[in-house]
């Protein structure tokens, strides 16, 4: 039988060649393709809203007559257009219009107006607003019933995107949606068909409650919200299992390395980095690469971890790669294995994209003879001349920066046959549950759930920029007591050239003002050696004072830095922030991190500075983080891909995500559903299925 996904757009009556192309930008081929294309809001035109009961920030229908129709010459000219109706005033203003504009909207017609409510100088205001002058009276003053409105491309409008919607669901009696959802699933949650909850979401009738709808939790948006969410999980499922339809070579413990580092350290394990440990030598001994994920706090010490499972792989004949999202960090990795693994006889290579030349070919021969037994590096790592003897675990540093994609292109790195390496991923912040549970579905988690023992609790105290004189006071007084201190510049400007020009400003002005002080500077423009050198030297005490831009933000580790400014904190999201404090409180001295903001705070930057003095711990942080900015900007961009739902809202829908998670590996063992419900959700945009 034919399908919706069967029949082309082509056969829409005004849809040729051209509008299928505009339409295939959006993803759209098919008419189940279009009647997927979910409107993402509703505009209610349904009522007329009294214009005295109107609030900055309401959308809606204003109905009343012109009072006042003119010309303002001000910084830009406009039209402006006073409505009044029994309950008040309101003013449309237009930037753009032609005369004959003007004369229609002249004293006492009747107008009907759909927009934005703005304050004004003339109170309040809409621009540009949908008009009609002398509206027909409508049956149920206003439209029956709230309108759509669809996510966009270029060449395509909001009225077309509607008609070619409406269009199509005359086509659902025909030929109705399959549904891939059990039955008894929908029963139990009550949830519509999907042909009707489809129909509904595009035309909603006039009775259905607008509450609802406006706010996505209408039965029918939260079948569809649900069936989305399902869809990701799957899709994180289908790559897990192609990953592990692969095997990898077994890990088996031997030998005594891994016992002989422990012994080399200063300090033991916590009980939850040898609960961790556990984890990840259980894995690596099966025959099935481990996708493993761990989280820990800022300082839980996740690099122990690292090294003992490299240990573990270097003592069964196999080679290492750990991957750090920078040079930095990179960096700092490749000297704290060095120092570790390298009075164990074990040879390291390092690679960055800075590595070129001789150095990178000894590099390289050093992995494919397998004389050096683990590489660290940045992505450098991924390239295709990078060829390993016999890889068998590859540790990611992942700081929220590498993607699903990032750990799929690791698939071909696995040199030993056709086995896969096992893969344990670090983050350097925790994640909420129920984010976790969607963003990582295809990883198993393990929690370092405690710090090592003796850390001071930092104190974090928020002061204007106004004080600016006070804080480097402070820093004068902190350093004079033996101590060192941070000076983390950030900017809004994405440009890295002028972030780092404003902290060698800032450096300079520092250093004049702080003459007994040695100040250092390190950003992203300066060479690797010049980096290195930079934090060395802060590292053994010789700098007092290093200002940075947030390059420091990850893993840098000083345990006699106490003092850390934070120049507008602002400008960051609270997992960053946290991170960065998390540079302090490593050693005995008591920690204070400076918040130095630029008044006046948002809301939401009151919010997030206000969260980080009262909590420490990065899973409360998390979680207000991803209340306040939402899982995109929790997961880092380079996952916000794959978080980008057409209808699911995380906050809003998070109580589907448990059901989800027990639903989904239900339905995995059935292809046909699960390539279905990945094509139909997630189509183009990614393929996970490509593995
Ligand atoms: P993160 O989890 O933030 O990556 P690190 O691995 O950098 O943390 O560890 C932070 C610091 O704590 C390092 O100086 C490390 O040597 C130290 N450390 C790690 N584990 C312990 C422990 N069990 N006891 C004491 N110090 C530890
Ligand atoms: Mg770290």
């Amino acid at each position: 039988m034919t399908s919706l996904d069967d029949i082309p757009v082509t056969t829409l009556k005004g849809v040729g060649a051209a509008l299928a192309a505009t339409l295939a930008k959006l993803g759209i081929h098919s008419l189940q393709d279009l009647l997927f294309h979910l409107p993402h809001r509703y505009e209610d035109r349904t009522r007329i809203i009294p214009m005295g009961s109107l609030r900055v920030g309401d959308v809606g229908v204003a109905e009343g007559e012109v009072v006042k129709t003119d010309l303002v010459m001000g910084r830009r000219r406009s039209l402006q257009v006073t409505l009044k109706d029994s309950s008040g005033f309101l003013v449309m203003r237009f930037f753009h219009f032609n005369a004959a504009q003007k004369s229609q909207l002249a004293e006492g017609q009747r107008v009907r107006c759909y927009g934005e409510v703005r304050p004004g100088r003339a109170g309040y205001e809409f621009y540009h607003p949908e008009y009609q002058v002398n509206p027909p009276a409508m049956p149920a003053q206003g439209e029956a019933t709230l309108t759509p409105v669809y996510p966009l491309t270029e060449g395509i409008q909001q009225p077309r995107v509607r008609g070619l919607c409406q269009q199509a669901l005359g086509y659902l009696k025909r030929y109705p949606i399959r549904d891939w959802l059990p039955p008894a699933l929908l029963a139990d949650y009550q949830l519509p068909d999907i042909s009707a909850a489809v129909e509904l979401v595009h035309a909603p009738p006039a009775d259905a409650p607008v509450y609802l709808l406006m706010e996505g939790r209408h039965p029918a948006q939260q079948r569809l919200v649900m069936e989305e969410l399902l869809a990701h999980q799957l899709s994180l499922l289908r790559v897990r299992e192609q990953i592990q339809a692969r095997q990898a070579l077994p890990l088996l413990p031997s030998g005594d390395l891994p016992e002989r580092f422990r012994e080399s350290l200063p300090f033991r394990l916590t009980g939850a980095q040898e609960q961790v440990c556990r984890e990840i030598r259980q894995d690596l001994s099966q025959p099935l690469p481990m996708l493993r994920l761990v989280q820990g706090d800022v300082g839980s010490g996740k690099t122990v971890v690292a090294a003992m499972a490299a240990l573990q792989a270097i003592a069964a004949g196999a080679q290492v790669a750990l991957m750090a999202p920078t040079e930095i960090l990179a960096e700092q990795h490749f000297n704290n294995f060095r120092e570790w693994l390298e009075p164990l006889d074990i040879r390291l290579a390092w690679l960055s994209g800075k590595i070129k030349g001789k150095a990178r070919v000894a590099a390289l021969e050093a992995v494919a003879s397998g004389g050096a037994r683990m590489m660290v590096g940045t992505h450098a790592l991924f390239q295709g001349d990078v060829i390993f003897d016999r890889l068998a675990l590859v540790i990611v540093d992942e700081q929220h920066r590498f993607g699903v994609h990032q750990r799929l292109a690791l698939k071909d790195k696995g040199a030993v046959g056709q086995l896969a390496p096992h893969q344990l991923i670090m983050t350097a912040t925790p994640i909420p549950r129920t984010l976790a549970m969607s963003a990582y579905a295809d990883l198993d988690t393990s929690v370092i759930d405690e710090l090592p023992p003796g850390r001071k609790p930092i104190e974090t105290i928020a002061i204007p920029d106004s004080r600016r004189d006070d804080i480097i006071e402070r820093v004068r007084d902190a350093c004079k007591a033996g101590r060192q201190a941070y000076w983390v510049c950030t900017l809004i400007e994405e440009s890295e050239a002028l972030q780092c020009q404003a902290a060698e400003v800032t450096a300079a002005a520092l250093a004049d003002r702080l003459p007994e002080l040695n100040v250092g500077l390190v950003h992203g423009r300066l060479k690797a050696a010049e980096k290195v050198d930079m934090m060395g030297q802060f590292k053994t005490g010789k700098l007092d004072l290093l200002v940075a831009t947030t390059v420091i933000e990850v893993g840098v580790d000083v345990p006699n830095a106490s003092l850390i400014i934070i120049e507008n904190p602002e400008r960051l999201g609270l997992a960053q922030l946290h991170q960065l404090r998390g540079r302090v409180g490593r050693g005995e001295e008591a920690s204070f991190c400076v918040l130095m903001y630029h008044p006046p705070l948002s809301l939401n930057g009151k919010a997030r500075l206000q969260a980080l003095r009262e909590s420490q711990d990065g899973f409360v942080i998390a979680e207000k983080d991803l209340e306040i900015r939402g899982p995109g900007e929790v997961l880092g961009t380079r996952q916000t891909g794959m978080m980008q739902f057409r209808l699911a809202d995380f906050e809003r829908d998070k109580g589907w995500i448990e059901t989800v998670r027990g639903i989904a590996p239900t339905l995995m063992h059935d292809k046909t559903v699960v390539d279905a419900l990945i094509r139909r959700w997630l189509g183009e945009r990614l393929r996970y299925g490509d593995v």
